[in-house]
């Protein structure tokens, strides 16, 4: 069993082509197969290699390890054109004559007859004197493919079931290889080289988007032509952006290095990837690991409808992931975030309590359970590094009746040194009594002073965390 990504380096890591690749990858794993990569990069002006570093990236980020080095498309041309030669001796393929011009002016008329586009075979029989004399013009030609209109192609797909096709539905003979002087071959094409390749790296199943269910039906028949085995096809469901069309570059965000820059983790978006189109089994949930899914993983459970893409559902899952993590771990991700804003570093004063790792990790078995991004663990740890601004509600709470006096009766009772939770809680009790405020006034203006903000985690957590650094009377002072 051996299934290949075959990704074209003319852009990043499309979300599309990694979820091709988890469901190859999960095939793969599940039934103990290779998990192959070649990079289609025969396109020599959209292709870059900084693409490819950014799939290859990706993919590895994602935990979507591969078998073998990459094949690389460019290196296979002579076998490419071996095959189209092969084609062209057998009698499946011949030299096209008709300019650019002459096929714009047949597609013309057949819209203007409402006919849709096809090539209408008009060079596969020349005599082999029209062929000198086009040849004896100068004109180029480009090499087509016959394609039977009464063919019949069929095949199992391992999502879709029973598919048939017919020849006449596949746009007339099909170019397999780009204008060049009639004694050469010119720069072979999509459907052929796949097929060559594939068959040359012996691909079982061929895994991949349902835009190419067209591209099947052609290749079956070079399979057949060329004389090798075709593979099995499965075609996955696309993936749709909330209007139900496909996910498209103007929906945003759409490669994986994206969401990665945003926060997401490789475990989140492999598993929501995971989601877009196939159902996991009963009971299993929905947050899972690459490695679980791989253990289970079948295209039975493939939907043949279109995924929605939900934003929602990812950031669950990412939240997920990021609780799971524990104060340590998710204090190591978070640091080099911190770094940049120019908190909590050495240099930014050691011996500091915020620097303190401590007081670090306990900051985010705080602020750890509200995550859904990593970068929410700048936000909300924003107020804790620096002076937060006061904002309407809070100002306006701090205004209200009985707040400053609580307030201040509670600076009063604040100890220099440490600050227990028992303790804490006796303080708020005596500064209520004493300002003559319910148990609200006091915990909601303390939120306010401390915060600038009536949101954040828990007030006792977060007040003992900032008395620890020394923050929450300077705060609460400037607040009366
Ligand atoms: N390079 C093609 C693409 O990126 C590969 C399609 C296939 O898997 O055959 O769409």
């Amino acid at each position: 069993m051996r299934v290949r990504l075959a990704p074209s380096p003319t852009g990043t890591l499309h979300i599309g082509t990694a979820r091709t690749a988890v469901f190859n990858w999960l095939f793969a794993r599940r039934q103990g197969g290779a998990f192959l990569l070649r990079i289609e990069d025969t396109d020599k002006e959209r292709s870059k290699p900084e693409y490819t570093a950014n799939i290859l990236d990706g993919l590895q980020w994602l935990g979507l390890n591969w078998d073998a080095e990459p094949v690389i498309q460019s290196a296979r041309i002579a076998e490419h054109r071996a095959a189209i030669q092969q084609l062209l001796d057998s009698g499946h393929a011949y030299r096209c004559f008709a300019s650019e011009a002459e096929l714009t002016a047949m597609r013309e008329q057949q819209a203007a007859e409402k006919k849709a586009p096809r090539y209408d075979n008009r060079h596969r029989d020349l005599t082999p004197e029209q062929q000198q004399a086009f040849i004896a013009e100068g004109r180029q030609a480009t090499i087509r493919f016959r394609i039977d209109d009464n063919a019949s192609i069929t095949w199992t797909d391992l999502v879709r079931g029973p598919m048939r096709w017919s020849g006449s539905d596949l746009g007339g003979d099909m170019v397999i290889a780009r204008r060049a002087p009639a004694d050469q071959i010119g720069d072979p094409l999509y459907n052929l080289v796949v097929v060559v390749d594939d068959a040359a790296m012996a691909i079982s199943h061929v895994i991949r988007g349902e835009d190419h269910i067209a591209n099947t039906a052609k290749q079956l028949l070079l399979y057949e032509a060329l004389g090798a085995e075709a593979p099995v096809f499965a075609h996955t469901p696309l993936i749709l952006n909330q209007e139900g069309k496909k996910l498209s570059k103007r929906d945003g965000v759409t490669s994986v290095s994206e969401f990665r820059a945003m926060g997401y983790t490789a475990e989140a978006l492999a598993n929501y990837m995971t989601l877009l189109g196939w159902s996991p089994p009963e009971g299993m949930g929905e947050r899972f690991t690459l490695a679980e899914a791989a253990a289970v993983f079948d295209f039975e459970r493939v939907n043949r409808a279109g995924a929605r893409f939900d934003w929602d559902k990812l950031n669950w899952l990412n939240g997920q992931v990021l609780h799971g993590l524990g104060p340590e771990t998710l204090r190591e991700q978070l640091l080099p975030l911190w770094a940049a804003e120019g908190w909590g570093s050495a240099s930014n004063s050691s011996n500091s309590p915020e620097a303190n790792p401590g007081w670090q990790i306990e900051l985010c078995s705080l602020i750890g359970p509200s995550l859904s991004l990593l970068a929410d663990g700048v936000e909300q740890a924003r107020p804790f590094f620096t002076t937060p601004e006061l904002q309407e509600a809070a100002a306006a709470q701090l205004a209200s009746e009985g707040a400053r006096p609580a307030l201040a009766a509670l600076l009063e009772r604040l100890p220099e040194g440490a600050l227990e939770a028992d303790q804490a809680q006796v303080l708020l009790g005596e500064a209520c009594a004493a300002a003559g405020v319910k148990k609200g006034v006091i915990m909601k203006s303390l939120r306010a002073a401390l915060l600038g903000s009536l949101q954040g985690p828990d007030l006792l957590a977060t007040w003992l965390l900032l008395h620890r650094s020394g923050a929450d009377r300077p705060r609460i002072s400037c607040c009366l």
